[in-house]
């Protein structure tokens, strides 16, 4: 999440339909094409009362619910506040309109210089892998962006992997999305590959999801081309809640710590999830027991149908003042704020 660009998905949507047979899927895909999409299945596998049914439908038509079973089973059942529930339910309220908060509020396409390809930042270079999520998170701003499913085509993929060779200040590249995980290991394995043959390029980052709420994602397979590479690998996860990180996630970071990666974790401040000092500073205690770095809090970008998860600014500096005083300075998440723009994240 985070690093991603809607109107330059929108653009590329191409050609190349994934056709990998049905009967050569692997355990996360068929995870990934069995994650719950109704909103009355998600309601009722969690025991929630009738009330709550309207709401989660009239969100679910803005921006479709798509929860893999792994991460269902993490929450509590007849409750509405669970902190995992909360990110993944749609509420009545996303149907508001509310003043400040718009549909693409990060307006990154004018950094395009190939398509699926961000260049915003010196020396790091974002990779739009893949435009589809493996879990639908009602506050990202890509709820606007219902795009096709398609992965970028390898011409596209061409003209970015020319652009990288062309500029040697570029030594970072970042696969994005969407979550680029959700791509195949064949077509990942492939680009990573063109990526290893370019000689300024000195690291391969991945911002992605996947590998917690689908730990399974993390199989042979992607350990194979991961492990393969001669780049130094950084995989930036997004977990909000310390309830996201169970034995499973705990063993998929071990598997990819053994691949040689450095595990940072970026999460979004939340209303309702993670507003707390003591709810921050469970989240940084485990991830660091799964070997974890906290990296950016991120405040919320302001995206039409997210208003209800905002955390005002003073608030936020507030939680993080009292994280200070309960945490090792190397637990403590950068409070950062995206402008459309700016050369960087802004600090708050
Ligand atoms: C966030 C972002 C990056 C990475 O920024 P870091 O501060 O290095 O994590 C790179 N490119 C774009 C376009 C981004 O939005
Ligand atoms: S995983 Fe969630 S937060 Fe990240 S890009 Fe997808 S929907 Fe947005």
């Amino acid at each position: 999440m985070i690093t991603r660009s809607p109107a330059l998905l929108q653009r590329q949507a191409s050609s190349q339909p994934d056709v990998t047979p049905l009967i050569l899927r692997s355990a996360w895909q068929a995870q990934l094409s069995g994650a719950i999409r109704d909103p009355r299945e998600l309601c009722r596998r969690l025991d929630l009362d009738d009330s709550w049914l309207p709401g989660a439908e009239r969100g679910h038509e803005l921006f479709e619910v798509r929860v893999p079973e792994a991460f269902l089973a993490r929450m509590r059942h007849g409750d509405p506040n669970d902190p995992l529930l909360r990110q993944v339910l749609p509420l009545a309220a996303e149907g508001e309109a509310i003043p400040g908060y718009i549909t693409d509020p990060l307006a990154e396409a004018d950094h395009t210089p190939a398509r699926g390809l961000i260049h915003k930042y010196t020396g790091r270079v974002l990779l739009i892998a893949s435009p589809t999520c493996a879990v639908n998170c009602r506050y990202c701003f890509r709820r606007h962006f219902p795009y096709e499913q398609n992965a970028p085509s390898r011409s596209q993929w061409d003209a970015s992997l020319e652009y990288l060779r062309g500029d040697t200040t570029i030594s970072e590249a970042i696969l994005s999305g969407g979550d680029p995980l959700a791509a195949s290991d064949r077509q990942l394995a492939w680009l990573v590959e063109r990526l290893d043959a370019i000689s300024h390029l000195k690291r391969l980052r991945i911002h992605t999801r996947l590998p917690v709420v689908i730990p399974d994602r993390v199989d042979d397979a992607l350990l194979g081309w991961l492990s393969a590479t001669r780049l130094q690998k950084v995989v930036v996860l997004h977990i909000n809640h310390a309830n996201e990180i169970d034995e499973a996630v705990v063993a998929a970071c071990e598997r990819l710590k053994g691949a040689g990666v450095t595990l940072l974790n970026q999460s979004v401040l939340l209303r309702g999830v993670n507003d707390s000092v003591d709810a921050l500073a469970s989240l940084s205690e485990r991830l660091f027991e799964a070997g974890v770095l906290p990296y950016y809090l991120h405040v919320l970008d302001p995206v039409a149908g997210a208003a209800h998860f905002d955390v005002p600014d003073e608030e936020a500096r507030e939680l993080v003042a009292g994280l200070r005083e309960k945490l090792p300075g190397f637990l403590m998440p950068r409070l950062v704020r995206e402008i459309p723009g700016e050369t960087s994240k802004t600090p708050l």
